[in-house]
Parts: C-alpha cells; sequence; structure tokens
C-alpha cells in the first residue's frame, strides 16, 4: 500500500528548499531508513539514505544558454561558444555534501557543475571515460575519479551500483547522433565552453540504497535489452517531449522495469529557467499526459510529482 501525504502546491512552488515533504511508501517494511530524494531540477538529484549522500547531474547553475530563457530573467546569457560560469554561491546554499555524483553524460545540463562540486566535497565521481577526461582537465584528482563503460556492478561502502549503457535522447526530431568521445589522448583546457561537454555516451544507474533500488534516467531514452531484470522499487524516467519520437516509450519503460511501484518524472523542466520561475508549460505538455499513461499502463504505480529543491521521503 502507498501513502502519499503532502501539504500546499506541489507543482509550483517559489524557491524554498525543502518546505514541502512528500511521505510515500514503497515498501511494507517501515523498519527501513527512509530514502530522501531532493529534486535539483533538469535530470539533477541529491538522494541520501542516512548513510550515504549520492548526487545524480548536479545541474544547479540553470544557465541562460543556447537561445532559452524568460523575458523576464535579467540574468547573462551565454552561447554554446562561451565559457559557462557556475553560480557558486547558488550551489554552496544547496549543496554541502556528496559521497557520490553520477553522471549520465556529458552535456553541460548534467556535467556543467560538476567541476565545481567535485572539488567542493571531495565526492566520488562516476561517468563516462569523457565525463572523467573533462573532469581531470578541471584538475579533479584521479582518486575521485571512477570511469565506466556500462555493465560494471561495483560496491562501495553502504552502497552499491550497477552500471547500465543507455542512448540519448533522439533530440532533433531524431537527427541527433554524436560518437565524439575524449579519452587519455585528448587535449582539454579548463575552462571548457559549453559546447565542448559533448556527450560523450549515456549510462543509467540502478543505485541500491538501504532497501530501496533506485533506477535513473538522464535521458527520453534507453537500451531495452539493457533493462531485462532490473526491476527497481523507485524509478526515476526521463519525462520530455522527445519520447514522443519514440516506438511505445512509456509502455515498454514500465513493462521492462517491472511497474516499478513509486515512479518520479525528471528531466521534465526548462533548465534555462532559474529556480522559481513557472514551469507550468511543461508540467502541462509533459507531466500531465505521462502520469495519465502511467495510470493506464500501470495502475498500480505512484506517480510523484517532484518540485525543485524540495525532498520527496519514501519510508
Ligand atoms: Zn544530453
Amino acid at each position: 500500500m502507498i501513502q502519499l501525504k503532502k501539504s500546499g502546491s506541489i507543482l509550483f512552488a517559489l524557491f524554498c528548499a525543502s518546505i514541502i515533504t512528500i511521505t510515500a511508501s514503497a515498501q511494507s517494511d517501515t523498519e527501513s531508513t527512509p530514502l530522501q530524494l531532493k529534486y535539483l531540477g533538469a535530470a539533477g538529484w541529491e538522494i541520501s539514505d542516512g548513510n550515504v549522500v549520492v548526487l545524480i547531474d548536479p545541474y544547479i547553475s540553470r544557465l541562460k544558454y543556447g537561445g532559452g530563457g524568460h523575458p523576464d530573467d535579467d540574468r547573462p546569457s551565454f552561447a554554446r561558444n562561451d565559457v559557462p560560469v557556475s553560480d557558486t554561491e547558488l550551489i554552496d546554499s544547496i549543496i554541502t555534501r556528496a559521497d557520490f555524483i553520477l553522471v549520465h553524460h556529458g552535456h553541460f545540463d548534467h556535467l556543467g557543475d560538476v567541476p565545481y562540486i567535485a572539488r567542493k566535497t571531495g565526492a566520488k565521481v562516476i561517468g563516462t571515460e569523457t565525463t572523467i577526461m573533462i573532469l581531470r582537465a578541471y584538475g579533479i584528482p584521479n582518486e575521485q575519479l571512477y570511469a565506466v563503460g556500462g555493465g560494471e556492478d561495483y560496491q562501495f561502502d553502504n552502497f552499491s551500483l550497477r552500471i547500465v549503457p543507455s542512448i540519448h535522447s533522439a533530440l532533433n526530431d531524431k537527427h541527433y547522433f554524436d560518437t565524439r568521445r575524449y579519452d587519455r589522448n585528448t587535449v582539454l583546457e579548463a575552462p571548457l565552453k559549453i559546447n565542448q561537454f559533448i556527450e560523450g555516451g549515456s549510462l543509467m544507474f540502478l543505485a541500491r540504497f538501504d532497501h530501496h533500488d533506485v533506477l535513473t534516467m538522464g535521458s527520453m531514452n534507453f537500451v531495452e535489452r539493457d533493462l531485462e531484470g532490473i526491476h527497481p522499487d523507485i524509478l526515476l524516467a526521463g519525462v520530455n517531449g522527445s519520447r514522443l519520437g519514440l516506438y511505445k516509450y512509456d509502455e515498454r519503460l514500465l513493462k521492462v522495469t517491472g511497474n516499478p511501484p513509486i515512479i518520479i518524472p525528471t528531466h521534465w523542466d526548462n533548465f534555462r529557467l532559474p529556480y522559481g520561475f513557472s514551469q507550468e508549460a511543461n508540467v502541462t505538455r509533459n507531466l500531465i499526459p505521462f502520469i495519465s499513461t502511467v495510470g493506464d499502463l500501470s495502475p498500480r504505480s505512484k506517480v510523484i510529482t517532484p518540485v525543485h529543491l524540495e525532498t520527496i521521503v519514501i519510508e
């Protein structure tokens, strides 16, 4: 039985960290340590089970770049060949500790703030070789860096992690395709330009916390055969428009992951808008249809709508 308690608006809260707590129960084991998931926007999360703090694609700066943005946003605008500037004051106000940082791929809205956060926290970073080469260019020590290709299943203290091969969203009406990779022979000089944050291949993660398995997505795409047998109790499901260009995305994703009891949409927002700006357009376009579809396809699954900087507590 899943219980959901919430207070206040869950959709359009202003920038007020952790005011609203959603409590849900994924399993009947009430002895387990609650899992806390704070939505950082884009594909970003801070997840803690009381033992470890794991960041996923922590992108806090939410720069106005690439032509996107809002007329009421008076921050500077960045072009893709500009050198970006992380909003370190904002990051410091949100991120205080991390043991691990998991990076799905190297694009700026996933990796852009990781150089600063990795240096600040000393967290171990797990990502593709491209991701790791970018972090090396920023001077992150090798001891913190774990390059993976997909298929690894690593045991750490109090935490284990299966790395799942994946593929990037089918952007540009399926014309997106980028085979570029950075490797040990690539010469990179930090700071990089936004367009030097290349994809470099894509991953998913099965993060096994105390009593909860979380399957994470950083794109609106997946390799079905690589998910066979992975049945998490919490799925962070990529829910943005490009998924509509895929064959039965929602149906195949729910089925192959075993109809997870809790599904939390991720990467559904407009990440070029600062925290506090309305995300109503993306809620309407992405979340409402997805929630309706899950209700039809997997009625026993509970979809929780995440709100920027608010914490979902799974008992
Ligand atoms: Zn991307």
